[in-house]
Parts: structure tokens; C-alpha cells; sequence
């Protein structure tokens, strides 16, 4: 379990926000459940004869009642438990988003933590194939607004239960030929899970489950109508993808459409997105037969790629730092940052220690190192003639440009010249894209 700490902070505010504004250009809107639920909703959503229910939960009693609670390993069964719960789709289907922590008691490793972040998608009460295409191209759109283009996508089918059920016969009765090449966790889930053998990451298998029935084979006409379905769109908007008859989802509800991100940037753990459909689970859960689709990605590994893709200059940390020497200085300091601030700028204010707020130049090296764009220096001389000097600290001739302005006209000055551009005025606009928003 990891601190966040501000040097990445800004990664992950772009993630957050950018994700945020595409998934909005959708129709998406924000749903926020519990951490904590009961467990044996993850259990039944997820299934139990999965790694997630069979050994990475964090569950425990409740002390004060003996209630069975577990920390959400991921974020679908708590939307679905919600969205039942207070009849959401009553008034027609919903497109729903959700971000926050997840836990999982795994090994930690590079890209696989115990807690760790996802940011996902639920689209409940869509039919067709059209909503798993546009999941995909809001992916994509995500992708290319955070400037990954080192991301590609594999799709699969995994049809309806009957058609699993009728490939799994075949399955089984392959791998039972092929015991001995088993390893002894492909043995375990032979009988309870064996389209999850597919998924092994072990390499002495990999041949095996290559020449392996493949689902795909197994699929019905109206499953291959959706399949098609979904291809259609994505090549009519020029998605490239490639199938995967191999891709299986490590959650036992899903139906039909599943895709993953993939990158090799990464290491082992490459999957960035997971995603797909998962008609049957609101019904098994008591709620009205209810089609879904939806996918989730981990927040780490993408700030992990968005490093690896160069990192975007860090987000100065203010407009303006404010420099101020004796006591009625300080007191205009704090009008002029109000000021400021009603302007939409950031300011920081330099903090007076117990013994004052040191020299001039001492003052000035902070504001240097803030990444301010404006120093605004008021001294005694400055109070007595009611002016502040503003000094424009990122000029580009390397000079430092310093001007003495009348303290009514500071908040004036420095809007128009940060909007006159020439000059990285990242914060400044960073607050005119949220005002859009
Ligand atoms: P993996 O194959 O990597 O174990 P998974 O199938 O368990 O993934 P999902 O449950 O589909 O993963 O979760 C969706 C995404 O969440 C993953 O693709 C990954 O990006 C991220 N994720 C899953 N588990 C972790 C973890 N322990 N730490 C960090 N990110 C994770
Ligand atoms: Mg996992």
C-alpha cells in the first residue's frame, strides 16, 4: 500500500481529470459507493473460483456486530448492489462512472499492489452491441487525450453460458488428454474453472492452451451477431484491435464482449484495462433481468506509462508568490492574494516565521522555487506609496523584468499579462479548463 506523493500528484490530478471529462463527453455520470461491503457480495458477484475470492480479499467481522465485511477488491458488484438498491434504471438505462481504491491481498510487485486504484465504467441496461463499441472508442479517446499511444487493444467473445458450457465438455476432455503437462494449478481449477486455464502466465503451457478448443468456436448465432456487431463499429472508426480467442476475464459474470488494454512498457503486468459484459449478473443478484457492460483500469500502471510516455512538466505550483516585509506589508499581502485569488489565480503566500519573514533574497529564492509565474514584492516603501512591484520571474530573455504598479491595478497587471501569452502560464489555464467544465 503506497503514499501519493506530491510529485506525482499532478500525474494523477491529469489522469483523474482528463478521464473524468472524456467519460462526461459520453453522457457518463459519477456513482460513489462504500470501500467496506459484505463479503459475501464479492463473493457471489465475483465468484468463488477466482484468485480475487479465493485468496486476495481482505475480509473480516465486524467486532461490534459479527457482520462479514470485506474491503472492495473491485469496484463493479458495489455499483450493481447500488444500482439494484436504489432502482437506477428505472427510468431507462444508465452510463456510470466510479473511481477510488481497491484491495487485494496479492504478492506486491511492480504494477500489482494491495491497494491500488481503478477508475471504471458500468453501462447498465444496454442491450446491444453499440455500447461495447462506444466503451472502447471513449477508451481510445482517453488514450490519445493522454497522449499513450503505446496501448493496444484484444477483444473476444466468450459467448453465453450454454455455449461456455458446451465448450467446456471439449475443454476439459482436451486437458484430461494433456495431464501431465499441467501445472498444479491448471490441475486444481480443471473441473471448478477451466476456462480460466487459458489465462495462465506460465510459459511451459502456453503451446498447450494455444492448440486449446477455442470458445469462439463455440459461439451461437446471436452471440456472433453481437460479436460482429462490435467489430463493425470499431472498424467503421478505424480502432484497431486484435482477436484474442485466448482472453477470458478473471471474474466469472461476464458474457460476450470482453477486451483488455494492453502495453509492453510495463513489464509482466501490461494490462491497464480490463473490460466487458456481464448480462446475467444483475438478475442472479434479485434485481430486474438487467444487460451491463463495463470496464476498469488501474490508475498506477497508467501513471506508470504516462511517466514512461515523458512526462509532462510539472504543474507550476502558482501563479504568483507573494513576497512581504513588516507587519502592514503582510496585511496588504493578504488583500492583494484575496484579490488575486477572486481573479482565478493561485497564489502562495510566503510564510512569516516566529522571527519573521526574512530578507528580501531569502524571500525571493522561494519564489523562485515555487515555479510562480509573478513575484509580488510589497516592502515599506511599497505600503507607504499604496504600490506593490511585480516582478515577472519566467521571462524568457532570462532578464528579470521588475515593475512597480499601483496597488489597485496589481490584479489588472498580472491577468493581462499572464493571458497575453508568450510564456508557460500552465496554471492560469488549467483554471480555465475547469471553469468549462
Ligand atoms: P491481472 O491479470 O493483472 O491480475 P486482473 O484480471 O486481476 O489483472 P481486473 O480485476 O480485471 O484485473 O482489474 C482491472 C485492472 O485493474 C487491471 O487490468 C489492472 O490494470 C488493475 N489492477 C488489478 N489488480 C491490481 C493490483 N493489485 N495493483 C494495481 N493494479 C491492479
Ligand atoms: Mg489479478
Amino acid at each position: 500500500m503506497n503514499d501519493l506523493l506530491p510529485q506525482d500528484a499532478h500525474l494523477w490530478e491529469l489522469f483523474e481529470n482528463t478521464a473524468q471529462s472524456v467519460v462526461q463527453a459520453y453522457g457518463f455520470q459519477q456513482i460513489r459507493t462504500p470501500i467496506v461491503e459484505e463479503t459475501r457480495l464479492f463473493a457471489r458477484a465475483i465468484g468463488a473460483v477466482t484468485d480475487i475470492v479465493e485468496k486476495e480479499m481482505y475480509s473480516f467481522t465486524d467486532s461490534m456486530n459479527g457482520d462479514q465485511l470485506t474491503l472492495r477488491p473491485e469496484g463493479t458488484a458495489g455499483v450493481v448492489r447500488s444500482v439494484i438498491e436504489h432502482n437506477l434504471v428505472y427510468e431507462g438505462p444508465k452510463r456510470l462512472w466510479y473511481k477510488g481504491q481497491m484491495f487485494r491481498h496479492e504478492r506486491p510487485q511492480r504494477g500489482r499492489y494491495r491497494q491500488f486504484h481503478q477508475f471504471g465504467c458500468e453501462a447498465v441496461g444496454f442491450t446491444g452491441p453499440d455500447v461495447d463499441a462506444e466503451m472502447i472508442m471513449m477508451c481510445r479517446r482517453l488514450w490519445d487525450d493522454l497522449g499513450l499511444d503505446k496501448i493496444r487493444l484484444e477483444l473476444n467473445s466468450i459467448g453465453d453460458a450454454s455455449e461456455r458450457a458446451a465448450h467446456r465438455v471439449e475443454l476439459i476432455k482436451y486437458f484430461e488428454a494433456h495431464a501431465d503437462q499441467l501445472d498444479a494449478e491448471a490441475q486444481r481449477r480443471l473441473h471448478s474453472n477451466p476456462l480460466r486455464i487459458l489465462d495462465t502466465k506460465n510459459p511451459a503451457m502456453q503451446e498447450l492452451v494455444t492448440n486449446a478448443p477455442k470458445l469462439l468456436d463455440y459461439l451461437g448465432e446471436a452471440s456472433l451477431a453481437h460479436f460482429n456487431g462490435v467489430q463493425k463499429i470499431l472498424n467503421h472508426n478505424n480502432i484497431p484491435f486484435k482477436i484474442n480467442p485466448r482472453l477470458v476475464r478473471g471474474l466469472d459474470y461476464y458474457n460476450r464482449t470482453v477486451f483488455e488494454w494492453v502495453t509492453d512498457e510495463l513489464g509482466a503486468q501490461g494490462t491497464v484495462c480490463a473490460g466487458g459484459r456481464y448480462d446475467p449478473l444483475i438478475e442472479t443478484f434479485g434485481g430486474k433481468p438487467t444487460p451491463a457492460v463495463g470496464f476498469a483500469m488501474g490508475i498506477e500502471r497508467l501513471v506508470e506509462l504516462m511517466k514512461t510516455a515523458g512526462e509532462p512538466a510539472p504543474g507550476n505550483q502558482c501563479d504568483v508568490y507573494l513576497v512581504h516585509q513588516g507587519e502592514a506589508a503582510q496585511l496588504q499581502a493578504f488583500v492583494l492574494g484575496e484579490r488575486l485569488r477572486d481573479a482565478g489565480l493561485d497564489v502562495v503566500m510566503h510564510c512569516a516565521a516566529p522571527t519573521g519573514a526574512g530578507s528580501f533574497k531569502s524571500q525571493m529564492k522561494k519564489a523562485d522555487g515555487s515555479g510562480a509565474s509573478f513575484a509580488v514584492i510589497i516592502g515599506e516603501d511599497e505600503v507607504a506609496n499604496h504600490t506593490a512591484n511585480v516582478k515577472a520571474m519566467r521571462d524568457e530573455a532570462g532578464e528579470s523584468q521588475q515593475s512597480t504598479v499601483p496597488f489597485d491595478g496589481v490584479v489588472d497587471f498580472i491577468v493581462d499579462h499572464i493571458t497575453d501569452g508568450g510564456e508557460e502560464h500552465h496554471h492560469f489555464h488549467v483554471h480555465d479548463e475547469n471553469c468549462k467544465h
